[in-house]
């Protein structure tokens, strides 16, 4: 009997054990704490943060920047529009989010077009001018629309409001400084050096590109000692031979024929 009993602690003591690990594990969050720790300002893991490079006193400039950002380009964490409001003075930059645009839903928009500045809009066109042959002696509105190659074209089309901005283009001429994201063609810039290039020309001031860029250079920096691969355009990666998805008949075609592609790559 008395060994019955002790059997009967020993398997109630079993019991409340194998009840206390159950409970210990039930603790433990569904997922591992992998969630790292995030900076207040830029949003990135503290690890990877860049707000060191970012401007001691933002930037006073006369130009208003205003960033028509695709839903999901908020969602990448590499999105590159952020260095710029971090990096302007307060109301020199204003991000406006969605797909479609109208001077009736956006009062950001409205109120530019009510301004004496002239407004100009980042995107390239059969009617749009070279950014150096804007004429500087007024002070202007930038719009840029920030999202993939497709996506600003989709959102450029379904906003008719916007097409009366004068288009301007950028011809750099160089490869983008961004190089963990790949971009359709050797002159795809990102967000943050198209309105750096446009700043430093409509503000006759070099410094504010290398300012405005500075962020993205430890962006990528960081991003590479992280693992991450250096991104070639797809141009690039066309013209070597080392693009491993098919290509259309049509670039097939230009390539044959020696002609540039930069126009069919989406
Ligand atoms: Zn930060």
């Amino acid at each position: 009997m008395a060994a019955l009993s002790d059997e009967c602690c020993s398997s109630s003591l079993e019991h409340e054990e194998l009840n206390a690990v159950i409970e210990e594990l039930s603790n433990i969050p569904v997922d591992p704490p992998s969630k790292r720790e995030l900076c207040n300002n830029c949003s990135r893991p503290v690890s990877v943060c860049w707000c060191a490079y970012l401007p001691v006193t933002p930037l006073n400039i006369k130009s208003k920047l205003i960033i028509l950002q695709h839903p999901s380009e908020e969602k990448r964490c590499l999105r590159t529009a952020k260095i710029l409001e971090l990096s302007l003075a307060s109301g020199r930059c204003k991000v406006i989010k969605g797909k479609k645009f109208s001077l009736n839903k956006n009062v950001e928009l409205r109120d530019l077009v009510g301004t004496s500045q002239k407004t100009l809009l980042l995107f390239p066109s059969t009617d749009s001018v070279e950014l150096t042959n804007v004429d500087l002696s007024v002070p202007h509105n930038v719009v840029i629309i920030d999202g993939t190659w497709s996506q600003a074209r989709a959102m450029y089309n379904s906003s008719p409001d916007i097409h009366s901005f004068t288009k301007v283009e950028i011809n750099v001429g160089k490869p983008s400084n961004y190089v963990i994201r790949t971009q359709p063609t050797e002159e795809c810039l990102s967000t943050v050096e198209t309105a750096a290039i446009t700043l430093s020309y409509l503000e006759s001031n070099p410094n504010i590109y290398e300012i405005l860029t500075k962020p993205l250079e430890a962006l990528c920096s960081f991003q590479l000692k992280h693992g991450a691969v250096h991104h070639f355009s797809k141009e690039y990666l066309i013209l070597n031979g080392l693009y491993k998805k098919p290509i259309t008949r049509r670039i097939k075609k230009k390539l044959r024929k020696h002609q540039d592609i930069k126009n069919y790559i989406r």
